[in-house]
């Protein structure tokens, strides 16, 4: 049977179609190329180009193979464009949720697991943060994603579905071969925009924020790499193929590390200079995001390979290098 993957031509998306493949799994994808790349997904994996929000597709999709589980990705994922348009991210995410659980009531898929965040639970009025913890998003994208959340949390209630929700901290790096990678447009995370210096994309990194209340007054986050994030979906598959009930985790490494240490990290990586800017904060960014992980680790028996910031970023360097132009212009 199939693993039906939304969004897997999206950074993310496409580690864990390589991640499926490794484990001799069969994954079939569907994605509107909105933000993903057709070329991420390797030609031996059958790829509908379609929304999901669009049910006559995925009638197609779930009567032409036979689908055991969903793993979901496709959604907007930026904060600064869904306080622009609060109704992109309602629709494209929330209504994408409603429409997939739909295909899957109707089609007796009954497992999913699902690309949650840590913006769910908005500011943060402790670190490590755990997934008891107040969830009060301070923008729509991750309003959207609780919402999600919460649809998943009925629909399973009532219907035969479990699911698990996987709440991602900063991801970053590679797959090690660098045969795929990030490439957003425009870029807006840390690490590629870090590289696009040495690339000579860029004269200098700007810091935004030198003030916060951290031990070098830039932002601290829990940076996980995107293999290991794949490896944290597979396990949480296996762990509702064991029957095992629908619950939320955390992904993150429990350790936290601000901009600083992260271009300091980078220099490292790359051999090369960084400079770099200090610019204003930016609006919305929390001082510290840091994930306690004991309940994936516990649970799932889920455990980061990539822990420190040199090694995750040299598998970014790595794709960056010899993709300079991302996917479509080699
Ligand atoms: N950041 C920065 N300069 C940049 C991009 C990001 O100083 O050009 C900081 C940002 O303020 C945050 C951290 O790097 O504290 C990670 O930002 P990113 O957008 O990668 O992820 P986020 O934490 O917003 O999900």
């Amino acid at each position: 049977m199939a693993i039906l993957v939304c969004g897997g031509a999206g950074y993310i998306g496409s580690h864990m179609v390589d991640e499926l493949l490794k484990r001799k799994e069969v994954p079939v994808v569907i994605d509107n190329l909105r933000t993903g790349h057709r070329e991420a997904v390797p030609e031996n994996v059958k790829f509908y180009q379609a929304d999901i929000r669009d049910s006559k597709a995925l009638d197609k999709v779930f009567t032409e193979n036979k689908i055991e589980a969903v793993i979901h990705f496709a959604a907007c994922s930026l904060v600064g464009e869904s306080m622009e348009k609060p109704l992109l991210y309602l629709n494209n995410n929330v209504y994408g949720m409603q429409v997939l659980l739909e295909a899957m009531v109707k089609y007796n898929v009954d497992k999913i697991v699902f690309s949650s965040s840590a913006a769910t639970y908005g500011e943060p009025q402790k670190v490590p943060i755990v997934e008891t913890d107040p969830t009060e998003p301070t923008n729509p994208y991750g309003e959207s994603k609780l919402m999600m959340e919460k649809m998943m949390k009925w629909v399973s209630l009532i219907h035969k579905v479990r699911y698990v929700s996987l709440r991602y901290f900063n991801v970053a790096g590679a797959a090690e071969d660098g045969h795929i990678g990030e490439a957003h447009s425009p870029e807006s995370h840390l690490v590629p925009i870090i590289l696009q210096v040495p690339l000579k994309k860029r004269a200098a990194i700007t810091i935004y924020g030198e003030d916060y209340p951290t031990r070098d007054g830039t932002c601290i986050r829990d940076y996980v790499h995107v293999v290991d994030l794949a490896d944290a979906h597979i396990k949480a598959l296996n762990y509702l193929r064991e029957n095992n009930k629908s619950d939320i985790f955390n992904l993150g490494s429990g350790n936290g590390f601000s901009v600083r240490e992260m271009i300091e990290a980078a220099k490292k990586a790359t051999g090369e200079d960084i400079k770099v800017i200090i610019g204003k904060r930016r609006p919305g960014d929390p001082a510290q995001l840091v994930a306690a992980s004991e309940k994936a680790q516990k649970v799932l028996g889920w455990k980061p390979h990539y822990t420190d910031m040199e090694s995750i970023i040299k598998t970014a360097w790595t794709w960056h290098k010899s993709h300079p132009k991302g996917f479509n212009k080699l």
